[in-house]
């Protein structure tokens, strides 16, 4: 789509986000806290702007790509405030947030004439470089025709629902790949122990029932090669966990092993650095068992 579109949250993901667009076609304004994530931006071809309000103003879309629904919360809350998203103009919640409090801030945003949905995305920071996402949308039938023509050069978008059912399904995704990640690095470790080669047994498991998306890609891609540099933080995964259990309390689904998966990541989050990559857990479940 050749249009304008504000981009707000330039972080691992956003960048490459705004690239694509901005080689779509689209004129590609963009804010972040960050100045380092702005001048990125302009080397990318996009206009930095010094707030979020100056990138929407004017644009046919505004695309969000930040780190939890507190945020997107404050950021839309400011921006309606200040009149600054126009009535013509779709916002798009791409960041990995609550569903329902998408689904209450869809009814603010829509209360000020705005069309709202949801797509959050899964394949990563290299999925973002390739244009090869999978954007779990959640829109208004109204709005899902422009919004599937704004988001095509960022990957396959697939209908999920109405409003809020793209960050149901983006949560529940994470709690299934933290899962196996954990589960993968048990194994592997015990596995070592015993006097295995990692490399033999992920290609092993790789050709059998054992196989997810931890031991084709995480695994190979960074934790063999030692390089931990997925570009998506392991805070980012636990909140995503937290999000997926809510969900299931929410609907009267006892989830156990989402609560012990929770309480094992919240274990290595609490003793690894704050930025530390989520394919560290892998280090930290084989160190685990030496304490
Ligand atoms: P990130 O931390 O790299 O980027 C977030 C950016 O938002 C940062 O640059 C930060 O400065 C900016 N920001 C924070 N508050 C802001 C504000 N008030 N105004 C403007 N900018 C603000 O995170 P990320 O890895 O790019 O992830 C973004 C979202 O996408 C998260 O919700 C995450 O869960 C989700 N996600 C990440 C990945 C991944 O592989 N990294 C994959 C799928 C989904």
């Amino acid at each position: 789509m050749s249009a304008t579109v504000a981009l707000i949250g330039l972080g691992n993901m956003g960048t490459p986000m705004a690239r694509r667009l901005v080689d779509a076609g689209s004129s590609v304004r963009g804010h972040d806290l960050s100045e380092v994530a702005r001048e990125r931006l302009r080397d990318g071809g996009g206009i930095p702007t010094a707030t979020a309000a100056d990138a929407a103003a004017g644009a046919n879309a505004v695309i969000l790509m930040l780190p939890s629904s507190v945020v997107v919360d404050a950021v839309v809350d400011d921006l309606l405030a200040a009149g600054a998203i126009g009535t013509d103009a779709l916002l798009v919640d791409m960041s990995s947030s609550e569903p329902a409090r998408t689904q209450a801030l869809a009814v603010r945003v829509e209360a000020a004439g705005v069309a709202f949905a949801d797509a959050p995305v899964s394949g990563g920071v290299r999925g973002a470089e390739r244009g090869a996402l999978t954007i779990m949308l959640g829109a208004r039938d109204r709005d899902r025709e422009r919004a599937h023509a704004l988001l095509a050069p960022l990957g396959r978008v697939v209908d999920c629902g109405d409003v809020g059912a793209g960050h149901a399904v983006k949560a529940l995704n994470n709690l299934l790949s933290a899962t196996h990640l954990w589960a993968t690095g048990e194994a592997i470790e015990a596995g070592r122990r015993f006097g295995l080669d990692p490399a033999v047994v992920i290609d092993v498991v790789n050709g059998s029932s054992g196989r997810s998306g931890s031991t084709e890609v995480k695994w190979p891609t960074y934790v063999l090669p030692g390089t931990f540099d997925s570009g998506f933080a392991l805070r980012l995964m636990l909140k995503d966990m937290r999000i997926a259990a809510s969900l299931a309390d929410g609907v009267g689904m006892p989830s156990p092993l989402a609560d012990l998966a929770i309480s094992l990541w919240s274990e290595a989050a609490d003793a690894l650095p704050a930025d530390a990559d989520h394919t560290r857990v892998a280090e930290w479940i084989a160190a685990r068992g030496d304490a």
